[in-house]
């Protein structure tokens, strides 16, 4: 019999966590075994108390948590870790606020059979304000043109299936700042895109603010393209060109307070610059500092626990 494990991380989801549990339930059919892993991304509300209760009464349900809030990626990241110590032969990603739907679990299993080694899903069809709809749209196409990689079109998900070979290859990637969705397309395998109409959050709020969103929009762009190294190189031809510009032009260029302009210009472009490359800096450092992607502060899963 296959095993499949069901990944969730949760962060704060007092109110949704026992509302997914029931939901999900029936569609854990008996032709599979079925793990549910629970991944407490370092919640301060009762996030872990409920998960470790319905560990009590479900001995499907195993849990992870965190010594403090690691982020999503990183939750994702310890649940495929927990279902190859399960031994699962596969594992399906599911945010537990029921926006990624239980009932499609059969389409992504169908999928599998098939042949597909990774399913992944994006929605359609989004109901949200125009303006998030509009930066998610200029993220994706912006993501597509500067990393060649247009699998993942707009709207996609992290609510996927992927086979065990695929979560080794997922695992084997040890970013320090992970990006699921350009570690699918660096993994490769055989793929499949499933859509669906969008669903909104069931209870609780969301934990993504503007500020995050963009930031881990950023992150995805300079982990996947190579636009990071262009952009020192492009302003240094930029300064090259203002100032052989000030050296031919110099006479009309002070009467039009040229040289105050640019001052200004310089002084812009260097930053930009600079931050750039600070921010490169940074992110080498973070990496060759071989820090775990998460700590673990408790678990219901033996190091050693194999199929049963
Ligand atoms: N999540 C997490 N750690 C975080 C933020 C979110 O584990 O730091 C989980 C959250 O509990 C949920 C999923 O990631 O299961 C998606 O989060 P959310 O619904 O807030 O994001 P949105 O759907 O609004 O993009
Ligand atoms: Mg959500």
């Amino acid at each position: 019999m296959k095993k499949i494990s069901i990944v969730v991380p949760c962060y704060n989801e007092k109110e949704a966590l026992p509302i997914f549990y029931n939901e999900v339930i029936p569609y854990l059919t008996p032709e599979y075994f079925w793990n549910l892993i629970l991944v407490d991304d370092g919640s301060k509300d009762t996030t872990l108390d409920i998960m470790r209760s319905l560990a009590e009464q479900d001995s499907r349900i195993k849990f992870v948590s965190f010594s403090r809030n690691f982020g999503k990626e990183a939750a994702m990241y310890a649940g495929l870790e927990a279902a190859v110590r399960l031994d699962s032969d596969m594992a399906i990603i599911m945010d537990v606020d029921l926006q990624d739907p239980p009932s499609m679990i059969s389409e992504l299993l169908a999928a599998y059979d098939e042949g597909y080694k990774l399913i992944f899903t994006k929605h359609v069809n989004r109901k949200e304000s125009w303006f998030k709809k509009f930066c998610v749209k200029s993220f994706y196409r912006i993501y597509a043109f500067l990393t060649h990689d247009n699998s993942m079109k707009q709207g996609g998900r992290d609510f996927s299936l992927l086979d065990r070979k695929v979560i080794e290859a997922f695992l084997s990637i040890k970013d320090h700042e992970r990006f699921t969705k350009g570690i699918y397309h660096f993994v490769g395998f055989k793929q499949k895109c499933i859509e669906f109409d969008y669903q909104s959050r069931r209870a609780g709020k969301t934990k993504w603010s503007f500020k995050k969103l963009f930031s881990y929009a950023m992150l995805g762009i300079r982990e996947f393209s190579e636009v990071i190294t262009w952009v020192p190189v492009l302003l240094s031809f930029l300064f090259g060109g203002i100032f052989v510009y000030d050296v031919i032009a110099g006479a009309i260029g002070r009467w039009l307070t040229w040289p105050v302009i640019r001052d200004d210009l310089f002084r812009f472009l260097a930053f930009v610059c600079l931050s750039f490359i600070t921010k490169l800096i940074y992110e080498v450092r973070n990496q060759c500092q071989h820090r775990p992607i998460y700590i673990e502060s408790e678990s219901n899963i033996e190091t050693d626990q194999k199929r049963d």
